[in-house]
């Protein structure tokens, strides 16, 4: 298939490498030259703008940090035009020729209400647009096993699978438009709430005379054991391959996760639901972000524990 990808940052350049290696023709495009450079030595085309990588493409699939960056993209910004509308233009639909509309996905992380804006105005133009966050971090995608969280019609969701299924291993249906951005945002205010928890536990521990290594052994195996603890430890030195043994660049970013349990908090603010613990995580994550941490990865939240050793 033709496959645009737009946004080559940490998640969109190893997902769109194995669009690459699954044999798909692969045309990508980010506003970070050496991105697009990279993913050009490993097979894939480029573009000079999103526009123009998307001409002639089967599927579209974009990998932004926000909703933001997505509504600008879809919807246009700044007097500039949206993919929607030059796609529009681009590929017109009649009643009487196949339909040749590109399938749009989305595996950015958004708030449901800014997925099911940019779906319904896609739906206007004939497009059908699917919400596709991701979970399974750096490594998931490295490794072509993310878990996809779809929302959108039972038959662009078919459409997407095989696509989706070059990128990930487990590939869920949550619903409609804004169901897969609902499902991805609980699972991450758990994260949050999970690292911060895991954080907490090894600074305690250490600071009480306990080896990292040994501590975060006892609690894998205990019932304190979690995903943060069991394969993305914190604490420098004690996993290899874990964001914290490299000073914790690259993996997923603090205000990444700060975003995220920003859109908690607003999913919940607006369905009169209570999140005691993703409102301290949230809080945690901001204030870790707001001393200069936010473009590490958010596993650095330990050193929130370990100012003034
Ligand atoms: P990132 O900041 O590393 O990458 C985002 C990329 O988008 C950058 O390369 C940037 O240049 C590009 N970009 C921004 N605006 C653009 C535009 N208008 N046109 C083209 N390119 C544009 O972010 P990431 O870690 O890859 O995360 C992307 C999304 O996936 C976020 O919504 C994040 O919450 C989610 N996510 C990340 C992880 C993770 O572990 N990093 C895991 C799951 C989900």
């Amino acid at each position: 298939m033709n496959i645009a990808f737009i946004g080559l940052g940490n998640m969109g350049s190893p997902m769109a490498s194995n669009l690459v290696k699954a044999g798909h023709r692969v045309t990508v495009f980010d506003l970070v030259e050496s991105a697009m450079q990279a993913l050009e030595s490993e097979g894939a085309g480029r573009a000079d703008s999103a526009e123009a990588a998307t001409q002639g493409a089967d599927v579209v699939i974009s990998m932004l940090p926000a909703g933001v960056h997505v509504k600008g993209l879809y919807l246009g910004r700044d007097d500039a035009p949206g993919l929607l509308e030059t796609l529009d233009a681009s590929t017109p639909s009649t009643p009487n020729t196949p339909n040749t509309r590109p399938l749009i996905i989305d595996a950015s992380t958004i708030s449901p209400e800014d997925a099911r804006t940019v779906a319904a105005a896609a739906a206007e133009r004939g497009f059908t647009w699917l919400d596709a966050p991701v979970s399974g971090g750096v490594g998931g995608a490295k490794a072509g096993a993310l878990t996809f969280i779809v929302g959108g019609s039972a038959e662009g969701f078919e459409q997407a699978k095989p696509v989706l299924d070059a990128m990930g291993k487990n590939v869920f249906h949550a619903g409609d438009n804004g169901a897969g951005q609902v499902a991805k945002i609980c699972n991450n205010m758990l994260l949050g709430i999970l690292m911060s928890g895991t954080a907490e536990a090894l600074a305690l521990g250490v600071k009480n005379g306990m080896d990292p290594a040994v501590l975060s052994e006892i609690m894998k195996q205990s019932s304190g054991g979690n995903w943060a603890l069991n394969g993305y430890n914190p604490w420098p030195g004690v996993m290899e391959g874990a964001a914290a043994g490299r000073d914790y660049e690259g993996g997923f970013l603090t205000d990444l996760m700060a975003k995220d349990l920003g859109l908690a908090w607003e999913l919940a603010l607006g369905s009169k639901s209570t999140v005691p613990m993703g409102s301290q995580a949230r809080n945690l994550f901001a204030l870790h972000s707001a001393q200069g941490n936010g473009r590490l990865d958010f596993s650095s939240i330990q050193k929130l524990y370990r100012e003034g050793e």
